[in-house]
């Protein structure tokens, strides 16, 4: 096992704190001067769009690359800024002319291409609330979300509509128009062909007032633990994604920024779209999914500088092997950071040895709207840690008392993470559900129902789920510590665990593991880890169970879904399935 920290050189640290020179105000940090630094719309108020693109249009970045859309096939679309603002405004002017306005709410439904980037800034310059929806969604997770989100329009593809949405579109009234593009989209009943309405509409729009507090976008959550909800965020959470854009993710004005997340979920959204047009920084975006050559390709051609990543993409890179790493330079590639699950300390060990640099680890919800806590590239890294609270950012561990919130002073101790309320880009509601948006909130606390120990050193580690948390004869036992502990071992490429129930303990520890490539299931296998796991955890930590399976059930934004191995096992419903990811 690795232990230890890892350094940052000197030349890493001066680099980075040209640009995240927020971090060194330290305690001085105000919202405020993150807000100054935005331009604001010329008659007051704040919109989204104005500051992700139109301040670059008319100024020194007109001529940048704003998007580089790489398509399956391997050809590249560039749009600059100069070009996206008049496309944006096209669209805007489109649904101005179907009577879509400020508040009412856009879906949008397709693959990462060129037309779904531009209907989300499109819409928000137009005041519409946007939702983007994950493109492998069946019918009815579409039309759950549309009807939840009361969509009174849809851009969607020709070859989409066709096969997910005209079979419900009857169960949904409120959905006044559709949009169509791409291939085969003129003509079909019920429709509006997008390129025809583009063509004809002006590339001329100005944005109406907008204020700080105008609803912006809704997201569901991955649905990992349950049913997902729908979180909604205003303009003002524009401050965040920028301020995280250059602290969290280190943004500089040259960079190629690549963030592999769908814009179906937040992050591809807050990060895929958002914070790299906030900073003028040329985005990647492939249509495809993930595989290990076409990523290392990317890496390498694109000259991708700053990537943004998920644990369950790393663990793809590990176990498809080094080999296949040394056919491919990356001397462009300069910081690397993952988000969404926990990142063993084993995959941050990786990165160093074989990707040449450390990921940087951070964390957020969709609820909070961008990263709150996060490994930086001015910070070094304790692998395994998910780093610090960011400027702007109160952080605390707390148990939940009759009485209201103890607060945990001891380092290393394990309680709730919460965040003081009050960062710009927090939700603003769970659509539909009043009661379940406040009982996220003690006071000023938000509750984030995620589990989670400080060190001396103000670094934080994540510790589970409070709904995955095994009881097991009077111990807690995080999931994370257990898979992290299994996947040391050189046959493991993902681990699971879940809390069976037991008469006698309460629950035991049971993993399910897939191996690498090269390993085979076998009893004398499964001791080797049993023990592995028994040497590394203790006895009262470990496993008692181990069970070997191809592939762990995950959703489609790569979370291992527990809740499902948990079902499986015991032979219950598996309840909401519209995330997980079909394999
Ligand atoms: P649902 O709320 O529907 O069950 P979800 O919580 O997975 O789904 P998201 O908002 O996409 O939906 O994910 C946020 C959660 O992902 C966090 O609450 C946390 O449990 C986990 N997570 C994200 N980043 C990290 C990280 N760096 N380390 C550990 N956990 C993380
Ligand atoms: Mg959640």
């Amino acid at each position: 096992m690795r232990t230890g920290v890892i350094r940052k050189s000197a030349a890493a640290l001066r680099g980075a704190q040209g640009l995240a020179d927020f971090e060194a105000r330290g305690g001085a940090f105000r919202w405020e001067d993150v807000r100054a630094r935005l331009e604001g719309l010329p008659g007051g108020g704040l919109n989204i769009a104005h500051e992700a693109v139109e301040r670059h249009a008319r100024g020194a970045n007109a001529s940048r690359i704003a998007f580089r859309f790489l398509r399956r096939d391997g050809t590249l679309t560039e749009l600059d800024f100069a070009r996206l603002s008049r496309l944006t405004n096209r669209y805007a002017n489109v649904l101005r002319a179907l009577g879509v306005g400020k508040g009412d709410r856009l879906f949008v439904l397709a693959g990462r291409i060129p037309e779904l980037y531009v209907a989300v800034l499109g819409a928000l310059k137009n005041g519409t609330v946007v939702s983007p929806l994950f493109s492998a969604f069946g019918p009815e997770p579409i039309a759950t979300r549309i009807r939840l989100g009361a969509g009174s329009v849809l851009l969607t593809t020709a070859s989409l509509y066709r096969r997910k949405v005209q079979g419900v579109r009857a169960s949904l009234p409120g959905l006044r128009q559709v949009l169509v593009c791409g291939e085969g989209s003129e003509g079909i009943p019920g429709t509006i062909d997008l390129a025809r309405s583009m063509d004809a509409a002006s590339d001329e729009f100005e944005i109406p007032p907008t204020d700080p507090e105008d609803a912006a976008l809704l997201h569901f959550t991955s649905g990992t633990t349950g049913t997902p909800k729908g979180a909604v965020h205003v303009h003002d959470a524009v401050l965040m994604h920028y301020m995280t854009g250059a602290v969290a993710l280190d943004l500089h004005p040259d960079d190629v920024f690549w963030c592999t997340a769908d814009p179906g979920w937040v992050t591809g959204t807050s990060y895929g779209i958002l914070a790299p047009l906030l900073h003028g920084v040329t985005s990647l975006v492939d249509e495809a999914d993930f595989d290990a050559e076409r990523w290392y390709r990317i890496l390498q051609d694109q000259r991708v500088s700053v990537w943004y990543t998920a644990p369950t993409a790393i663990r793809m890179l590990m176990k498809a092997g080094a080999q296949l790493r040394r056919e491919y330079r990356f001397p462009a590639l300069r910081f690397v950071a993952s988000v969404g699950e926990p990142l063993n300390p084993e995959a941050v060990w990786w990165g160093a040895e074989v990707l040449g640099l450390p990921i940087h680890d951070n964390w957020w919800q969709t609820e909070t709207g961008g990263i709150l806590i996060a490994n930086t590239a001015a910070m070094d890294i304790k692998p395994g840690s998910m780093g610090k609270p960011l400027p702007g950012i109160e952080a605390a561990i707390v148990h939940r008392r009759e009485t209201g919130l103890d607060f945990v002073t001891a380092p290393g101790e394990e309680g709730e993470l919460a965040i003081r309320r009050g960062w710009p880009s927090m939700f603003r509601g769970y659509l539909g559900e009043e009661e379940r948006y406040r009982k996220c909130f003690a006071g000023d606390w938000y509750l984030t129902g995620d589990l989670a120990r400080r060190d001396a050193d103000g670094y934080y580690w994540f510790v589970g789920r409070a709904d995955d948390v095994i009881k097991s004869a009077g111990h807690l036992i995080g999931p994370f510590e257990v898979e992290s502990a299994l996947m040391e071992h050189p046959a493991v490429a993902e681990a699971g665990v879940i809390g069976k129930p037991d008469e006698t303990v309460g629950e035991v520890v049971k993993a399910f593991v897939s191996l690498k490539s090269g390993f085979e299931a076998s009893e004398a296998l499964r001791m080797e880890l049993l023990g592995h796991a028994r040497k590394r955890l203790g006895a009262a930590v470990a496993p008692k169970e181990i069970a070997f399976v191809a592939s762990l059930p995950r959703t489609r934004s790569g979370k291992i879904m527990r809740r499902l191995l948990k079902a499986r096992e015991l032979g219950l419903p598996e309840g909401d399935t519209s995330t997980l990811e079909s394999s």
